[in-house]
């Protein structure tokens, strides 16, 4: 059964702050959430970065405790991160890993219009060009 030490290492320090200040009825669902995050595929995680961070956004705006949602984003930033290293880039490449492509559909989703993302500087993805 997962619990809260198995998760410190894939959702990162912020987030695991954020979980130790989320309201308690939610911290089982969320250690299931983050137990399955780095086993999903990339297409899924860029799915699940974009609805936490579409949410982590929107809940901004209103009153209570909200960290179980910001929670989740900062999650998807940290396991972005892995993601990028583990795909082979350097720790000092400046891509949009994919919690920067997730923030940019999800500030389209919000009407928003993102910042360009950045092209691979490690030479790992040298043949291509940053998209959207
Ligand atoms: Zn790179």
């Amino acid at each position: 059964m997962a619990d809260r030490a198995s998760i410190v290492d894939i959702v990162g320090p912020v987030a695991i702050g954020e979980f130790d200040n989320a309201k308690d009825h939610y911290k089982p669902g969320l250690i299931e959430w983050a137990s399955k995050l780095p086993t999903l595929s990339d297409q899924a995680f860029l799915t699940e970065c974009t609805r936490a961070i579409y949410e982590s956004a929107l809940v901004s705006r209103f009153r209570g405790n909200w960290e179980h949602e910001h929670f989740k984003a900062s999650a998807c930033y940290t396991d972005a991160k892995r993601r990028h290293a583990a795909a082979g880039h350097s720790p000092e490449c400046n891509a949009s890993t994919l919690y920067g492509r997730a923030h940019a559909l999800a500030m389209r989703s919000a009407g928003h219009t993102p910042r360009p993302l950045t092209g691979c500087t490690c030479g790992r993805e040298s043949e291509e060009k940053p998209s959207g």
